[in-house]
């Protein structure tokens, strides 16, 4: 686990600010939602915690340490999105070893990674199965298990669950908060959805037009 500090973030594309100064604390183990409208930022901001876009000018920190300068790989971090990104090719078992298996991890823990992760989410049966074979739900729930076999300080979700059908997304909501009581990971879990937001944060950034309009627990939430 790990807390994470967003100080003065600011991103421009080219001539376009599409963050104007961004300011977000997220605590040790919390699960914390970026919600608002289409365009408003929240994959930018995401993928800058990720590493995966640079920062203008701002500070970024995950469990206290800055990390503008560090290379996604080397961030403790785990992002989970909305396609999946499976490797057809790939067995389930494969899919959720590979990133481990490049880091050259053991081969013993990466079986008891993987074991873990597939008991936790309840893919143990689908280990020899390919993508193809799979529904949505188990799709994502790969995706899941390759993020938590990493056993990251800090989970990024981006939008998982909008490809999926209203009763899946209802179920997958319950699973991910499901997950997230039993590891505790700290998460940062970007949607455009107000009542996924709602449901599943223990804290809610609000977010229009590339700055943060309001952020707190639900309940401190104000209405417009
Ligand atoms: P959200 O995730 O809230 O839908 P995004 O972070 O994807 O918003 O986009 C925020 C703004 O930045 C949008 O206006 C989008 O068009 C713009 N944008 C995102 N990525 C790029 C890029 N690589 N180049 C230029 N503009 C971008
Ligand atoms: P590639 O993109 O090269 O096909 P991977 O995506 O598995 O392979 O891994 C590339 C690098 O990204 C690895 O060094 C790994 O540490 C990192 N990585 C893999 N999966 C994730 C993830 N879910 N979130 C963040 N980083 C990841």
């Amino acid at each position: 686990m790990a807390s994470v500090q967003i100080r003065g973030v600011q991103k421009y594309f080219g001539g376009t600010h599409v963050i104007r100064g961004v300011d977000i604390d997220i605590e040790d183990g919390q699960f914390a939602v970026l919600v608002g409208p289409s365009g408003c930022g929240k994959s930018t901001l995401l993928r800058m915690l990720a590493g995966l876009e640079e920062i203008s000018s701002g500070d970024i920190a995950i469990g206290g340490r800055t990390v503008n300068d560090v290379e996604p790989k080397e961030r403790d971090i785990a992002m989970v999105f909305q396609n999946y990104a499976l490797y057809p090719h790939m067995t389930v078992f494969d899919n959720m070893a590979f990133s481990l298996m490049l880091a050259k991890t053991d081969k013993a823990l990466i079986k008891e990674r993987v074991d873990k992760a597939s008991s936790i989410l309840g893919l143990g049966k689908l280990l020899d199965r390919y993508p193809r074979q799979l529904s949505g739900g188990q799709r994502q729930r790969v995706a899941m298990g390759r993020a938590i076999v990493r056993n990251p300080q800090v989970f990024l979700f981006d939008e998982p669950l909008s490809n999926l059908d209203a009763k899946l997304r209802v179920q997958m909501r319950a699973e991910i908060k499901e997950l997230h009581q039993r590891l505790r990971t700290t998460s940062v879990y970007v949607t455009h959805d107000q009542i996924e937001a709602m449901t599943m944060g223990d804290r809610i950034v609000v977010m229009r037009d590339g700055v943060v309009e309001q952020q707190g627990k639900p309940l401190e939430l104000y209405d417009h």
